[in-house]
């Protein structure tokens, strides 16, 4: 499947996990691509090679999607790297672990403002460029199950994430007479490093499992491939929808 081939795209938060792996789905089908991060480093530049030796392109802007100048800047940027900008995945995220009562004002703002505000900004300046040449466009917002389904001690998180339902729900509506589509992407437990204190701990990685019906995490790959249908021409009549990839996770119920 070549279902990409002479579109761009521009994936925040892509030096690992999630978004390495959309990164890499995309251009496997022949998309150009815009990574991300707040730095370039060895991973960032590893992912440069492979995608150049698959016979694309990739370049990677810095910017940190937390501080809305960045973001609305990175998506600017993007916009000229390869003549055009299709496709936009909000990928960067980040989750911080307290009980409610201990939160800080600076760690709920980071929360936010990563997870809803630069996403918000980020998406309204892709909109105007879109409008502007009067082209169509595509986002995916790396939501989670969270949007649906608690998370005890990651208040701001599941705020955060319940925020990305309710916009992506409301641009749906507002951006479709513009020929511009938006979905959520639900991931359940992934195996990526943002998990890395639950993937070193078997107690607790085997509590998660028990109430996964599908008895693994899940891969990188795994969400990749429904952002690689969302942002694709296949999904052409999908908008303001989230498809959960998850294993079964947010609807489970224990049979007795
Ligand atoms: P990860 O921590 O492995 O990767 C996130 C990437 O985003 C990192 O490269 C990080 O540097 C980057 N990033 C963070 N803040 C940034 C900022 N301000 N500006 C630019 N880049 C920034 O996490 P992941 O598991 O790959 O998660 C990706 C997305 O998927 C997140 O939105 C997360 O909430 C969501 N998600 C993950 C899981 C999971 O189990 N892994 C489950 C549900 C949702």
């Amino acid at each position: 499947m070549k279902r990409y081939v002479n579109k761009t795209v521009l994936v925040t938060g892509s030096s690992q996990g999630i978004g390495a792996a959309c990164a890499l789905r995309m251009a496997s089908e022949g998309a150009k691509v815009i990574l991300n991060g707040r730095k370039l480093d060895e991973r960032g530049e590893a992912l440069i090679r492979a995608i150049t030796e698959m016979g694309s392109k990739a370049e990677f802007i810095t910017a940190d999607i937390s501080i809305t100048a960045e973001a609305v800047r990175l998506v600017n940027e993007a916009t000229g790297v390869f003549g055009a900008l299709d496709i936009l995945v909000n990928n960067a995220g980040v989750e911080k672990k307290h009980d409610f009562w201990d939160v800080t004002e600076e760690e709920y703002d980071l929360v936010m403002d990563t997870n809803l505000k630069g996403v918000f900004f980020g998406i309204q300046a892709f909109v105007k460029y879109c409008m502007a040449g009067k082209k169509p466009g595509v986002i995916v917002n790396m939501s989670s199950v969270h949007e649906e389904i608690i998370f005890p001690h990651f208040a701001a998180y599941c705020a955060s994430k319940g925020g990305l339902k309710m916009l992506t729900r409301n641009l749906a509506t507002e951006l479709a007479p513009y020929q511009i589509r938006i979905n959520n992407v639900a991931p359940g437990a992934i195996s990526t490093p943002i998990n890395k204190s639950l993937l070193e701990n078997k107690e607790l990685l085997n509590s998660v499992l028990e109430n996964i019906p599908m008895k693994r995490l899940g891969k990188p790959e795994d969400v990749a491939a429904i952002v690689a249908f969302l942002a694709s021409d296949e999904a052409a009549y999908v908008t303001g929808s989230t498809y959960f990839v998850d294993g079964g996770l947010t609807w489970h119920y224990e049979e007795q």
